[in-house]
């Protein structure tokens, strides 16, 4: 999947209504065309979304000819679960995942795993490998830490024991800070994490929004970044195109920089990845995706 040019993914989220399910093919119509290595699906809180999030990677799969990725989540899941949701994901022609841990459920400030499930990425890592070898699977890397463990280097630590078990790639969380994925970056290859190491990049269309999800995340905002945004607006066009503006450099400076890909949350609207990627049109191999799917 990642070669000696970059590449491009994105990713999507079940929409709940039939409304959102026909936006959401409006703007992967275009948004394929620009040939993303693949196109991933989240597995929603809790598992909430299971089911959808299997149907929809594999339409997505057909409809588009892409390499449809859904994500997992251990949450609340037991080994059964987990086997079945591989078989599922098999039978539905699925050939990569993204597997995860996941979040505590809402209201709740730790992790805590069900009887028969997994405390950590790590174990079901190996436990889906121990059950498959049809599937590649990406895991989750956070360039600033992980909310629950500051520690960059034990965090990177944690990471590689998922590296070890079996992922072949390691896409991060969202961040505006270049300097702490460059950091991120380097303690990965000290600690001999040895496959792409793939930024995630969320646009800011709305600055409200972000700043909710930051304060969770704990992925912090350039005083810069901040003062652009805030001239405009909250949500307006003035303040999406600073926003869009801002991502195109944070983009065009990780290539520059060697990056192997860019995974784009895409938050179901296509609008600010296209702009991103028409600008940065000349680093991407745009051969469509040679699709394990
Ligand atoms: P882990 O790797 O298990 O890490 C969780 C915490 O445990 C970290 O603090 C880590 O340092 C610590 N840790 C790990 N191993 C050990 C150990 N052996 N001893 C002590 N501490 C340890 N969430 C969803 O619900 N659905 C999605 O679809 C989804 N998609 C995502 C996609 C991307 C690209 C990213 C970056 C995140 C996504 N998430 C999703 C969020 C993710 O579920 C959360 O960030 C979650 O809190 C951690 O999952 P993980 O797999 O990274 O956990």
């Amino acid at each position: 999947m990642y070669g000696a040019r970059p590449v491009f993914s994105v990713e999507t989220f079940p929409p709940k209504t039939e409304h959102g399910v026909h936006n959401l093919y409006a703007e992967l119509t275009y948004l394929t065309q620009h040939h993303p290595v693949f196109v991933s699906v989240t597995y929603g809180a809790g598992g909430s979304t299971r089911n959808k999030t299997l149907e929809l990677a594999r339409e997505i799969g057909q409809r588009f000819g892409v390499t449809a990725v859904p994500h997992f989540t251990s949450v609340g899941a037991t080994r059964a679960d987990v086997r079945q949701y591989i078989a599922d994901a098999l039978a539905g022609d699925a050939r990569n995942m993204v597997v995860l841990r996941g979040d505590p459920p809402k209201g709740e400030t730790a992790y805590t795993p069900p009887p028969d499930g997994f405390r950590y990425g790590s174990e079901l890592v190996e436990y889906v490998r121990s059950i498959t070898g049809e599937l590649d699977l990406a895991v989750a890397g956070y360039p600033e830490g992980h909310v629950e463990c500051r520690d960059l280097w034990q965090d990177v630590q944690h990471l590689k024991r998922k590296v070890d078990a079996g992922a072949s790639v390691v896409l991060t969380q969202l961040f505006y800070d270049n300097p702490a994925f460059f950091r991120f970056r380097d303690e990965t290859e000290r600690a001999g994490i040895g496959v792409p190491v793939v930024p995630g990049i969320m646009p800011i269309t709305k600055f409200s929004q972000i700043q909710r999800m930051t304060a969770l995340s704990g992925a912090a905002i350039p005083d810069s970044l901040s003062a652009s945004l805030l001239k405009h607006e909250d949500g307006s066009p003035d303040q999406a195109k600073a926003g869009i503006e801002f991502a195109i450099e944070q983009c065009r400076e990780l290539l520059d920089a060697g990056v192997p890909g860019l995974h784009i949350f895409t938050l179901n609207s296509g609008h600010a990845t296209s702009q991103i990627i028409h600008a940065l049109h000349d680093y991407f191999d745009d051969e469509p995706a040679a699709s394990s799917q």
